[in-house]
């Protein structure tokens, strides 16, 4: 049995005054089955750490630098957000590899250096529309995942946790149908379990892509479905609270 996680992705949003009532409202929610995480901007993350300290939310960070430390001006390192009570990082995200030109080789550094510091890589893969409308869903997931295996092996999937974000789903409003997303997520583990059987059915697979209050549940009844990240949607206190308790 894999536990749910419920990750909210605030992108580059939020300030002081937002955050601090954003997470009034969060930390109102109480106990809950599934692993509830958020993943403030860097400049917050110690203002968030100290607000949830030892409560029901967990932090992530959007991302890390793939080198460990030294002259590399702007970046941030897996070991200084490990000093700020971090447990995740976002690693692969469409807008980093569209925006920000990251290659699958560098997700995989990153993925490397987060897990050599202890944090836990939330993967992201997913395809464009245009590779959806040609079939390659699955090739272009797979080809993701591979080169993340080669480069850390598949015992550290165990240490992982993959979030399948087609990319024409996200911020779009267009979710992928809990249908859609159960059968890339069952290919993903199939994918996986290519490569060891055990590790496939210990990771949990996150769907992302306009995830709502009022559509989720269906999501997250799907066999393979193991949670959400969530973005647009994880702003909204009220909101955000009720896709935690529709994960159970
Ligand atoms: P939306 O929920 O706003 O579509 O964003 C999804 C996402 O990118 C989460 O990482």
């Amino acid at each position: 049995i894999r536990q749910k996680i419920v990750a909210g992705n605030w992108k580059m949003n939020g300030s002081k005054e937002s955050i601090f009532s954003l997470l009034s409202g969060l930390l109102e929610m109480g106990d809950s089955n599934s692993e509830v995480v958020i993943a403030p901007s860097f400049p917050y993350l110690s203002q968030v750490n100290a607000l949830v300290d030892g409560g029901c939310l967990v932090l992530a960070a959007q991302n890390i630098s793939d080198e460990v430390k030294g002259a590399y001006t702007g970046e941030v390192s897996a070991s200084m957000l490990g000093d700020f009570g971090v447990k995740y990082v976002l690693l692969g995200h469409s807008e980093r590899r569209a925006i920000y030109r990251e290659t699958d080789s560098v997700v995989a550094a990153k993925v490397k250096v987060a897990l050599e510091f202890g944090l836990t890589p939330m993967l992201c893969i997913g395809e464009t529309l245009e590779e959806r409308e040609s079939n390659q869903t699955l090739s272009v997931c797979e080809r993701q995942i591979q080169v993340v295996i080669d480069a850390v092996g598949i015992e550290a999937f165990e240490n992982m946790v993959v979030a399948y974000e087609p990319v024409w789903a996200i911020g779009t409003g267009l979710s992928a149908s809990a249908e859609q997303a159960q059968e890339v997520h069952q290919s993903i583990r199939a994918f996986l379990a290519k490569s060891s059987e055990s590790v496939s059915q210990k990771v949990q697979i996150l769907y992302g892509g306009s995830v709502k209050a009022s559509t989720c549940s269906a999501l997250f009844q799907m066999p393979d479905v193991d949670g959400a990240l969530v973005g647009g949607a994880s702003l909204d206190a009220k909101e955000f609270i009720a896709i935690v308790k529709a994960a159970g």
